[in-house]
């Protein structure tokens, strides 16, 4: 019945269903299922005299005297002077309403309901709602988000009607899928209740009750749905071989939280099930060193390993690196990019062929049909967001399902990288290594701002400290007035600097620009420089972001930072701050817009990755975080999942409960609402690229 169409109520004709229709209601259930945007309160009656500017109130009022008036341009105003008992005095004002001087005649008696305002010395109501006293039900009142063409009244008389349904039916053709056990336990209302109070609240505390159910059964819904994700588990290779030399080899110890990692990989590797686990982190936790340790067991234990990186200067960076510390235990550590000469290439492919490389490092050169493994047992993807759903799994489908590992240092926050990765295992190393020096960051926000700023790079280089400068643009733009580029900060510095010598030499200040529509080669080249210290300042676009790791760079510039995601600023800070200089981050923004300046205040007051991206969610929702509908969820449910982690952590164990009980859950699966809604929820499940 409920699945009717709402044509089958009175009152809606083809029409008002088209218009329902556009705010996506189609049945009944739709109806009961569209909640209120927010509430009125109309329970309190004021007094006239009490009336307060910019409220919204209620007020009883005789009509003392009805005033038209025209005025130019043929607008016409028609006003209610109207009086309480108290002999309180209000206006009562209608624009371009004439015919409502006939629909009231003096001395008759409503009720009146709107946003108070002045005019001069007078408060006045615009537009009030005028209700009949026979009408009035002392109430909190529903406003629903509704099309032109359907009033509030009409929505909240459909939405009684449909409840009138309800309740002649017990409420039981709604299906209630919240098994009783879990509803008493958490002292969860019924459905009846839920949807009564919901629309129409008895007071506070009722709608309180409804909306934890509400957000109780949404979440409920998303996590079943997630954990159906959860795949089956695969074969993988047995890698039970120890990691204690390799560990006690290294030249620190490693932190707790890199411990703790290594400990679950390990017991992931040796299970014989296939691995699938993201090791989250922030930028310098040393996500490489834990990678590595599972590296050095697959190799110990027989099997290749391959670890991809999403530029080539990185995987160049982790080559190096590996190379030095895998020799000593007799592996052959190989590079595989795109930019080797064919004869190198084909030698390498070669000895990944035949088992001869042990260790695998390189880009998405990896991922070519061409490249065979021999043996291979452990999958490694940095920063894994960089690549595509796709190339990681061509990745991760060569060889005889290998283990898994993705690394990454955008931070999710907890409860959604669940929702946005679901049937991958989280690992997450929260601590950085001891001794980091905390990065002070410091908002740039005008002229005077910006001398200070500039005084102080100086000071920095002199002190043998290395600059990062980022802009957003390549060139400066016309159409992007005020965006600073590459081009015009370049020419501003060096006319700045040009005449000032630094050190112990008297150089000059070395400029270089760094961007992403430069040739390769001649990116690595200025790359090195800045890597070798021979380069002060490095004006570039975002292409510093990932990975690289130069210890000596103590001073990151952001110039128009309001035009950064708050994920990227925290990515870009991370560059800095890895060495023993105390580093400094200067966020550039003129931008005074309430919501710019509080983001980088977020930045100011935090370096928890998490955290800020946390905030960023909460400030400026899902869509404009990640990009339009890139992950599979809706908004409203990420949302959610965020600002009511605590239920869904209760959601999360009473669904462990409930699958304790077979028949239970799979009652649960056979319940069709449930799927319905469930298939509404997941209608686009794909995966986020940030
Ligand atoms: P990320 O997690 O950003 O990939 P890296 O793995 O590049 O970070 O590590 C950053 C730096 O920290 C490297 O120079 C690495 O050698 C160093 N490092 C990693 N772990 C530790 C540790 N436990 N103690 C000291 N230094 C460490
Ligand atoms: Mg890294």
């Amino acid at each position: 019945m409920l699945k009717d169409s709402v044509c089958s109520l009175k009152g809606i004709g083809k029409k008002k269903a088209d218009l329902l229709a556009n705010i996506g209601i189609y049945n009944l259930y739709d109806i009961l299922d569209y909640f209120p945007g927010g509430y009125e309160d109309r329970r309190y009656i004021s007094k006239i005299s009490e009336l307060e500017e910019g409220e919204k109130s209620l007020v009883k009022a005789r009509i003392v005297r009805i005033i038209k008036n025209n005025f130019a341009r043929g607008k016409k105003v028609v006003r209610f002077a109207v009086a309480d008992e108290n002999g309180g005095k209000l206006d009562c004002v209608f624009f371009n309403q004439p015919y409502i001087a006939n629909m009231y005649r003096t001395n008759q008696q409503f009720y009146f309901y709107g946003l108070v305002s002045c005019n001069g010395n007078n408060l006045q109501m615009v537009h009030p709602e005028i209700i009949k006293i026979e009408d009035f039900v002392r109430s909190i009142v529903p406003y629903y988000l509704l099309p032109k063409g359907i009033s509030q009244k009409e929505f909240q008389k459909y939405v009684l009607s449909v409840m009138d349904m309800l309740c002649m039916a017990n409420g039981e053709i709604v299906g209630d899928y919240i098994p009783t056990t879990i509803a008493e336990k958490n002292g969860i209302c019924s459905l009846e209740f839920m949807y009564q109070n919901i629309h129409f609240p008895r007071d506070k505390n009722f709608l309180k009750a409804a909306k934890y159910r509400k957000v109780y059964e949404d979440l409920f819904v998303m996590q079943l749905g997630l954990e159906e994700f959860d795949n089956e588990k695969k074969a993988s290779p047995v890698i039970d071989t120890d990691s204690i030399e390799f560990i006690s080899a290294l030249e620190f110890e490693l932190t707790d939280a890199q411990k703790k990692v290594v400990c679950e990989i390990s017991s992931d590797l040796a299970s014989g099930v296939q691995m699938n686990r993201l090791v989250q982190g922030d930028v310098g936790c040393g996500k490489t060193v834990v990678a590595q340790v599972g590296m050095y067991q697959s190799v110990k234990a027989g099997y290749q390993t391959v670890f991809m990186a999403p530029t080539e200067l990185l995987a160049k960076q982790h080559y190096n690196n590996m190379s030095l510390a895998f020799e000593k235990y007799g592996f052959k550590t190989v590079l595989l990019v795109s930019s080797m000469k064919a004869k190198e290439k084909r030698e390498t492919l070669d000895e990944i062929n035949i088992g001869e490389a042990d260790v695998i490092v390189g880009t998405h050169a990896l991922i070519q049909e061409r490249v065979k493994f021999n043996n291979l047992g452990l999958v490694i993807i940095d920063e894994q967001h960089r690549f595509g759903v796709k190339q990681r799994e061509a990745l991760s489908s060569k060889g005889n399902v290998p283990h898994i590992l993705l690394m990454t240092a955008t931070p999710i926050p907890r409860t959604l990288t669940v929702l946005l990765y679901a049937g991958l295992d989280i690992s997450v190393i929260d601590e950085l290594p001891k001794g980091r020096k905390k990065i002070e960051t410091i908002l740039v926000k005008n002229k005077t701002d910006r001398k200070q700023l500039y005084n102080n790079l100086l000071t920095e280089i002199e002190s043998g400290g290395q600059i990062y400068l980022v802009v957003p643009l390549i060139n400066q733009s016309d159409e992007l007035d005020g965006v600073n580029a590459t081009d015009n900060i370049y020419d501003e510095l060096c006319a700045l600097y040009k005449n000032i010598k630094v050190g112990t030499t008297k150089r000059n200040v070395e400029i270089e620009v760094l961007h992403g529509a430069m040739p390769k080669i001649e990116k690595d080249v200025v790359m090195n420089q800045f890597v070798k210290g021979e380069i002060d300042i490095l004006i570039s676009t975002v292409v510093i972001e990932v990975g690289v790791d130069v210890p000596n760079a103590s001073t990151m510039v952001i110039e128009n930072a309001e035009r950064f995601g708050l994920a990227q600023l925290h990515q870009l800070r991370g560059r800095v701050g890895r060495g023993s200089k105390q580093s400094y981050c200067y966020l550039v923004s003129q931008k005074n817009g309430e919501i710019a300046r509080k983001r980088l205040d977020i930045m100011k007051a935090s370096t928890d990755g998490f955290y800020i991206s946390e905030q960023d969610l909460l400030l400026r929702g899902p869509g404009e975080v990640f990009g339009t509908r890139q992950h599979g969820l809706p908004d409203m449910q990420i949302m959610m999942a965020i600002k009511y982690k605590d239920i869904l952590d209760i959601v999360k164990k009473d669904i462990e409960y409930l699958k304790k009980d077979d028949s239970m859950y799979l009652n649960l699966k056979n319940n069709t609402k449930l799927s319905d809604k469930m298939s509404k929820m997941f209608n686009e499940k794909t995966e986020i690229t940030l």
